[in-house]
């Protein structure tokens, strides 16, 4: 082993990227990216993050490529060892919040088994922040007490059972990973009588190209094909998205036909 190595002090760093607009980024989070050595970063993080890293900090990127699957997790753990032992501080920059279904924990505990201080820095999850860049509040007095957030596509590839007691309930649903899905989560929210509970889909949130559609229950599916809508997209469910000016505007549009 070399002396420089001998100097090294591995460290990783989860950092939550948030939902895309890099300057939703912490101030906490750009400094650690001043501080990387290495930055493992995946698909949904914005590469304008990695201009805080310094110049000669090594910019790995672990996310999709075109077609083909993301690295299996077990790659990225290694990787994320092998460049902390080499190299130092590896910040592993992950979409919105590193522990809202970003698989953070698994990559916390494999550095911990190799005795790798780990430190966390939240992100803006795109759960809660991007209804609410739409004004959209997950939660609202009077009409929203709670809010779930259930992904559409579980490891089995099935959505999550959680959908059909979430849809029974009065909260708020949000849901990651459901646009392939949608057709079975419409199904499931109608079979508990919500065919006309206000329904809005976002893609890209908080990104130049963001867009929406605003619906009822009854309604998404065929919102979504017509303006064809693509993830990254997440789902919100509840009497919440009717506070959405584009709402309004549906109903006042509903109410001149009546
Ligand atoms: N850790 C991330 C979520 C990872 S799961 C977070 O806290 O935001 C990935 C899913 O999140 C996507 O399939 C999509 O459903 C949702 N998502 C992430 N970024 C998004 C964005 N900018 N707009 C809409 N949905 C987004």
């Amino acid at each position: 082993m070399s002396d420089q190595k001998l100097n090294i002090e591995s460290r990783i760093t989860l950092l939550g990227a948030g939902p895309g607009d890099p300057d939703l980024l912490t101030l906490k989070g750009v400094k650690a990216l001043q501080t990387a050595d290495v930055v493992l970063y995946d698909a949904l993080t914005n590469e304008a993050l990695l201009e805080y890293a310094p110049a000669e900090a090594i910019k790995v990127y672990v996310g999709k490529r075109s077609g083909e699957h993301s690295y299996p997790q077990d790659t990225i753990n290694k990787l994320m060892i092998d460049y902390a032992l080499n190299y130092g501080h590896v910040v592993r920059l992950k979409g919105g919040d590193p522990f809202v279904f970003g698989r953070g924990y698994e990559e916390l505990d494999y550095a911990a088994s190799y005795s790798i201080p780990v430190s966390v820095i939240p992100g803006i999850s795109s759960s809660i922040g991007v209804p609410g860049l739409q004004q959209i509040p997950v939660t609202h007095r009077g009409m929203s007490e709670s809010f779930w957030v259930i992904t559409g596509t579980t490891t089995s590839g099935e959505v999550s059972a959680d959908i059909y007691q979430a849809a029974q309930s009065n909260a708020t649903v949000v849901v990651l990973m459901g646009l392939k899905k949608l057709p079975k989560i419409v199904e499931i929210f109608k079979a508990a009588g919500k065919h006309n509970l206000p329904t809005a889909v976002v893609q890209n949130g908080s990104a130049e190209d963001e867009r929406l559609v605003v619906g009822v229950v009854e309604t998404i599916e065929h919102l979504v094909l017509q303006e064809n809508i693509k993830a990254p997209a997440l789902l919100i469910f509840g009497e919440v998205v009717s506070l959405h000016p584009s709402f309004k505007e549906l109903i006042k549009q509903y109410a001149s036909i009546a």
